[in-house]
């Protein structure tokens, strides 16, 4: 599937690719739809796609088909890759914070049979699947890998309420890791069939932000008026980023996942801010560091992510998978060539 610009996607009939020294090409078992892509297929998306025409999404797992020059891996591995690779050059890769990499390396190409991955890549951020982990849990990487270091920021604890704003894909993984660190997570979401599945994933409570009325005053009514310790947006709106700092408690730390539109702000309570010591703390994609996490915590069974697949859908189909996502009516799609 080829990106050719806003709202323009095409399927085209391309030549299987052929690595040269240092690059690899993987035939792709498992792709996820994600909410980015509906993004940049409605806008575009000038730091993961700078040109187009280009090969499209982003979530994949597979097995090398053929290697370059000079590559460790073989024909036949079962690998998952990352949508990026940092430089390892630059002040903030130096930093130890490559997630900030000025010079990320963005890869596409996981709605399609073959994908060939650039050296860079190769060398810093494909991961061999062990066991029997399937592709269609391992293509939970990239994602989780964001939700793990968001997580780690934030430094959930056991015994803390966490509150989880928005119950998209990224949400819920937000929230399952909170969980699997004994934190209590409450969801916020609007009621509907999303809504319901939460039910099924464990979560201790959630509010409906439709019906709750004052979401804040909910939240703070179950935190017996505290405010929870931890707070996240996962929605991206500035609204919603607000209300996380209206209900974080005194001490808490309020982290802001979901990325909002250019150009918005937030007010922010100054007084509280300072004599009540809020965190408020960014998080951004991932590192490779956290690819390999997410991969042993997929593995591991530690977080299990299948119930997230509302949908699964042929190659042929990803047009329709992502019309399906931007109306709200899927969470996650498996596509599968
Ligand atoms: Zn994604
Ligand atoms: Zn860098």
């Amino acid at each position: 599937m080829v990106f050719h610009g806003p709202g323009d996607l095409r399927r085209e009939d391309l030549p299987v690719p052929a690595p040269a020294h240092g690059e690899l090409v993987m035939r792709i078992d498992a792709a996820l739809t994600c909410g980015t892509d509906v993004k940049t297929l409605r806008r575009g998306h000038p730091v993961m796609i700078p040109k187009v025409p280009t090969v499209f999404g982003h979530e994949f797992a597979g097995t090398v088909s053929a290697v370059g020059s000079g590559v460790r891996l073989r024909e036949g591995d079962r690998v998952v890759a990352a949508n990026s690779a940092p430089c390892a050059s630059c002040p903030s890769c130096l930093a130890g914070r490559p997630n900030l990499c000025e010079d990320l390396l963005f890869v596409n190409g996981a709605y399609g049979e073959f994908i060939l991955l650039p050296p860079r890549l190769v060398a810093r951020n494909v991961v061999t699947l062990t066991g029997s982990l399937p592709a269609e849990r391992a293509a939970f990487a990239e994602p989780l890998a964001c939700a793990l270091l968001a997580i780690e920021r934030v430094r959930v604890e056991a015994g803390q309420t966490v509150v989880v704003f928005g119950h998209g894909p990224l949400g819920c993984l937000l929230g399952m890791l909170a969980a699997s660190r004994k934190a209590r997570v409450v969801m916020v979401g609007k009621a509907g069939w999303r809504f319901d599945r939460l039910k099924n994933l464990g979560f201790a409570r959630w509010v409906d932000a439709t019906s709750a009325g004052n979401t804040v005053e909910a939240i703070r009514e179950i935190t017996g008026g505290r405010g929870a310790e931890v707070t996240v947006d996962a929605t991206g709106r500035p609204e919603v980023w607000e209300q996380a700092v209206d209900s974080v408690a005194r001490g808490g730390s309020v982290l802001f996942f979901g990325g909002c539109a250019p150009g918005t702000t937030i007010r922010l309570d100054t007084r509280r801010t300072h004599y009540e010591e809020l965190t408020l703390l960014g998080a951004f994609h991932h590192t490779p560091e956290m690819i390999r996490r997410a991969v042993e915590t997929l593995a591991s069974g530690a977080l299990v992510p299948d119930s997230l697949i509302s949908h699964r859908m042929p190659l042929e189909e990803v047009g329709l998978a992502l019309a399906l996502m931007a109306r709200g009516e899927a969470l996650k799609v498996l596509i599968r060539s």
